[in-house]
């Protein structure tokens, strides 16, 4: 019997089985995966992505859902569900207590959290070997944006900066239940084996990223006053008279080493 989905928790189950297949496919497991799922919910993507991997841990923050999905998951494969909020789950230490270099994440994911979640496994980016989101379509294009676009901005260069983001395909709100007020779209993220943040400590990349776009509008030189003068900006090969907008997301990373610099 399906539960009431709940507005509170970003519950829209999917049930359209042409986008199921074509995430199942776009993941393509392997029987030696360590699949974690994010959000499993009813199972709409849980059951199948079972029956190609053969056994999968879940994330599940409802309990209500949890011995439904759990009695749906006998018989077709190992389902491993822990109940927690996605946020306060250490993927670095869920790999090392396993004995795998790599998780494999996948989700359609609670929207109201989306970007803290991207946030939270970016910070663990060395533990992960892919993730496959749902997302609303206007975070995928904030994801993936280049600079000079209007949505070019922290999501775009915190996430470019550890992983390689691939928009994959859109899906209509007709493909839920209840169907979502917004668009939505598959992506793809495969952390970057060195990736740059690893020059720079993340902290501060952080801060003079969201100082800089904080006040897109403003040159850098205003915008980031707080933490670096323009002899400082210049000191990373950088116009202070440009926006942020205009920056690509290495540019940020020697930012942040001035900045680490200064002590
Ligand atoms: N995967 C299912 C599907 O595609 O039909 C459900 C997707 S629904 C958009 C999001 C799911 O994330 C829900 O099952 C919800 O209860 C769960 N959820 C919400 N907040 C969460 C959190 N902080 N941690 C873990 N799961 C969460």
């Amino acid at each position: 019997m399906s539960a009431r989905p709940k507005k509170s928790f970003g519950q829209h189950f999917l049930h359209d089985r042409r986008f199921i297949d074509s995430i199942v496919s776009a993941i393509a497991p392997r029987s030696d995966d360590f699949l974690v799922e994010i959000g499993p919910g009813e199972g709409a993507l849980t059951l199948p992505l079972l029956k190609v991997s053969g056994k999968l841990t879940a994330i599940e923050l409802d309990t209500d859902l949890i011995p439904g999905l759990q009695a749906r998951a006998s018989g077709i494969g190992e389902l491993h569900i822990v109940h927690a909020d996605v946020l306060k789950i250490d993927f670095s230490a869920m790999a090392h207590s396993h004995g795998v270099p790599r998780l494999r994440l996948a989700g359609n994911l609670p929207y109201y959290i989306s970007s803290p979640i991207l946030f939270h496994c970016v910070e663990h980016a060395a533990a992960i070997q892919d993730m496959h989101f749902m997302l609303q379509k206007e975070v995928v294009e904030r994801m993936a944006a280049t600079p000079g676009s209007k949505v070019y901005g922290r999501l775009s260069v915190m996430l470019q900066l550890a992983c390689r983001v691939e928009p994959l395909f859109d899906v209509p709100p007709e493909a839920f239940r209840p169907p979502p007020k917004v668009e939505s779209a598959v992506v793809r993220l495969v952390p970057l084996p060195s990736h740059e943040l690893h020059d720079a400590r993340p902290e501060h990349v952080y801060a003079v990223v969201k100082a800089a776009f904080g006040q897109r509008r403003k040159t850098l030189a205003n915008a980031l006053k707080q933490l670096l003068d323009s002899d400082a900006i210049r000191r990373a090969d950088i116009d202070p008279r440009a926006r942020a907008e205009t920056l690509a997301p290495e540019d940020f990373v020697r930012l942040a080493k001035v900045y680490s610099s200064q002590g």
